[in-house]
């Protein structure tokens, strides 16, 4: 369901974009997507078709880029990108730590005719 509102989310985005630029068909979409966004390619991939159909964006190609999660330690400050499913920081050794990257799920760019 997650996946739904969001492929809805894009997909305004994306027409959006369309309309200003005065493009007759959506050819492609680079979408960015965070590691940790919770997002699924193929879920989206399959709600965009459904969503996208009789719009100009129906048979773009989407394009994923996965950005690797981030985060900046409580304790010492640093930037680490966090292990499987273990989030320590490698410099002091404590646990978790603010998000700074790997949520995001947005539109990089697209193409158009
Ligand atoms: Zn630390």
């Amino acid at each position: 369901m997650h996946e739904l509102s969001v492929t809805q989310a894009l997909l305004s985005i994306v027409l959006e974009h369309a309309e200003k630029a005065g493009a007759k068909r959506v050819v492609a979409v680079d979408l960015k997507v965070g590691e940790i966004s919770g997002v699924v390619d193929d879920s989206v991939r399959l709600y965009f078709e459904f969503l996208s159909r009789d719009t100009p964006a129906a048979g773009a190609r989407l394009h994923f880029t996965h950005v690797p999660a981030r985060l900046v330690c409580h304790s010492c400050g640093s930037e680490f990108e966090p292990g499987e499913g273990e989030w320590l920081c490698p410099q002091c050794g404590a646990t978790g730590g603010r998000i700074i990257a790997g949520r995001e799920l947005m539109v990089e760019s697209i193409e158009v005719e």
